[in-house]
């Protein structure tokens, strides 16, 4: 089964703190323009303080999702602590107790993340939210499973899925949140929230990827090494 050991990806959510922290000016800009423009702000405050619990060793991916879901609940005012602390910590719990991170594993963490923000949030697809980026994501990745392709080829499925949901949302009308007090004005820009998802989901899926194949190298390098002392030893 092709996956990554748990105990070596706690490092995702390192590059989770620096995609974010690159994006947070325009992350605010875009809440600008139908929200209080300070989406990449908050976001940003509760990440960095994630990088700074984690530091330069992380812990296995469990650990250190746990570590970003409390620091998220505790950093970040407004809507997105509580969202996105709910995501991480549904996908830590996930997880847990397990050794290896493969594609059904992943599918059921994007799924448990998805239930967790609808359950704490009450928002629904459409309704111009993150979810508008996260609940396609996941539904593509289980598609991608069941038509039988490989674990980068689920994770390019999700991750193209979070960027055509967060397009779509420039079409919606927000109905939760503080946009949804414009109303018809809120049509015409995409969602913050769909935005930071999107960006966390693509980053997830390139980290992923990356370490399935250092992974899949260092398998080959030991099955040469083998074959080279099984040749010596001839
Ligand atoms: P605030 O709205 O408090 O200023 P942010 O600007 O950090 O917080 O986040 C705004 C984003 O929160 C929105 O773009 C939207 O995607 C997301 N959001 C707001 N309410 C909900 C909800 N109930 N469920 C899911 N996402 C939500
Ligand atoms: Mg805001």
């Amino acid at each position: 089964m092709t996956g990554v050991p748990l105990t070596q990806a706690g490092g995702l959510v390192l590059e989770l703190v620096v995609a974010i922290n690159v994006n947070r000016a325009s992350l605010s800009e875009i809440d600008g323009a139908i929200g209080d423009g300070d989406h990449g702000v908050n976001m940003s405050k509760g990440f960095t303080r994630a990088g700074a619990a984690l530091g330069a060793s992380p812990p296995p991916l469990p650990q250190a999702l746990s570590t970003l879901s409390d620091s998220l609940f505790e950093g970040i005012g407004g809507s997105m602590g509580p969202l996105y602390g709910s995501l991480f910590s549904a996908m830590a719990e996930t997880l847990d107790g397990a050794e290896t991170l493969d594609a059904p594993l992943c599918g059921r963490m994007l799924r448990a993340g998805l239930d967790a923000v609808g359950e704490i949030g009450s928002a629904k697809p459409g309704d111009k939210t993150m979810l508008d980026a996260l609940a396609p994501a996941a539904d593509a990745f289980d598609a991608a499973q069941r038509e039988g392709k490989s674990f980068a080829d689920c994770l390019d499925a999700m991750a193209a899925a979070a960027e055509r949901g967060r397009d779509a949302t420039r079409d919606m009308v927000a109905r939760v949140g503080r946009a949804s007090r414009l109303g018809e004005r809120s049509r015409g820009v995409v969602d913050a929230g769909a935005s930071s998802c999107c960006l966390i989901l693509q980053t997830i899926a390139t980290g992923v990827k990356r370490r399935l194949e250092a992974t899949a190298g260092a398998a080959v390098a030991g099955q040469e090494t083998r074959n080279t002392s099984t040749l010596a030893s001839k």
